[in-house]
C-alpha cells in the first residue's frame, strides 16, 4: 500500500495505538504529523521511529479539546505541506467506574477528549479537504462503542456517538470524495489498561477467543488500508478488530 505524497496527521500519536498508526503510515511513504497533548518525550520518540523508517514529518503540541488549538495545528500543516490528506482521530482517554460515583468535571472531561477532540478536528481539516474535493478520515472508537461495557458507560457513550458520527459524516462527504471510517479496536496491549492487575488482565484474555490482547500493529494495519486506494469503495464503516471478542 503506497502512500507516498499523502499528509498524514494522527492524534495522540505519543504511545499507544496512535505511535503505531503513525509509524505504519510513515512506512507506507506518508509524512506523519504526530500530535500530542502532553508527552513530549514519547512524541519525540515517534518521530525518531518515522525518520528511521525512511519518511519524515513532525509534532505538534494540541489539547484536541479545544478548537482554537486544533484549528492553529491544521493551520499549521497546511501553510507548510499544503494539504492533510488523512486525519486518524486517534486521541483518547477512559475511565472505569460505577457511572452512579462519576463527577460532571469527569464526564465532561472525558466527552470533551473522545467525542469533541474528533468533532474539533473533522471541522478543521474539512474545510480544507471539501474545497479539495480528496480526504480520508478514520476515528478510532472501541467495541463497547457497539456493545457498552459496565463501569464504562461514559466511555462507551463517546464510542458509540464516534459511530454514528462517523456514518453520518460518510454519508454528507462522500459527493466530495472524501471517506470516512472507524476501527473499533478490543483489547489492546497499551497503556491505557495499566489500572488492570496482571489478574485482571488474565481473567480477561480468558474472553477473548483468540486468548490474547491486540498490539498496536494489528489496528495499524488496517488503518493504513483504509487510508489507501485499496480501500477506495469502502466508507461509513465501523470494523471491529477484537480477536473475535464479541
Ligand atoms: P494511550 O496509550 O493512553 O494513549 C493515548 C494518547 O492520546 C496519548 O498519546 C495521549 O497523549 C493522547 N491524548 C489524550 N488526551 C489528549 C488530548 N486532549 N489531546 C491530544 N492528545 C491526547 O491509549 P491507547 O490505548 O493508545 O488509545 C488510543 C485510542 O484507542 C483511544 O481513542 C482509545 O479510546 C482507543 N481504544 C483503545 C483500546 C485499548 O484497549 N487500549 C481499546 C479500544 C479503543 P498525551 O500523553 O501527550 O496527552
Amino acid at each position: 500500500m503506497n502512500l507516498s505524497g499523502k499528509i498524514a496527521l494522527v492524534t495522540g500519536a505519543s504511545r499507544g495505538i496512535g505511535k503505531s498508526i503513525a509509524l505504519e503510515l510513515a512506512k507506507a511513504g506518508a509524512v506523519v504529523i504526530v500530535n500530542y497533548r502532553k508527552d513530549e518525550k514519547g512524541a519525540m520518540d515517534t518521530l525518531k521511529l518515522i525518520k528511521e523508517s525512511g519518511s519524515y514529518g513532525e509534532c505538534i503540541k494540541a489539547d484536541v479539546r479545544y478548537y482554537n488549538d486544533v484549528y492553529s495545528m491544521t493551520y499549521k500543516i497546511i501553510k507548510k505541506y499544503g494539504n492533510i490528506d488523512i486525519l486518524v482521530n486517534n486521541a483518547g482517554v477512559s475511565k472505569t467506574g460505577l457511572f452512579i460515583d462519576m463527577t460532571e468535571d469527569e464526564w465532561n472531561e472525558l466527552l470533551d477528549i473522545n467525542l469533541k477532540g474528533v468533532i474539533n478536528c473533522c471541522h478543521c481539516v474539512l474545510n480544507h479537504m471539501v474545497s479539495k474535493k480528496s480526504g480520508n478520515i478514520i476515528n478510532i472508537s472501541s467495541i463497547w462503542g457497539n456493545t457498552g461495557a459496565s463501569c464504562e458507560a461514559i466511555y462507551s457513550a463517546s464510542k458509540g456517538a464516534i459511530n454514528s458520527f462517523t456514518k453520518a459524516l460518510a454519508k454528507e462527504l462522500a459527493p466530495s470524495n472524501i471517506r470516512v471510517n472507524a476501527i473499533a479496536p478490543g483489547v489492546i496491549d497499551t497503556q491505557m489498561n495499566n489500572n488492570l492487575s496482571k489478574d485482571e488482565k488474565e481473567a480477561l484474555k480468558l474472553e477473548i477467543p483468540m486468548m490474547r490482547f491486540g498490539d498496536g500493529e494489528d489496528i495499524a494495519k488496517l488503518a493504513v488500508f483504509l487510508s489507501s486506494e485499496n480501500s477506495k469503495y469502502i466508507t461509513g464503516q465501523i470494523i471491529t478488530v477484537d480477536g473475535g471478542m464479541i
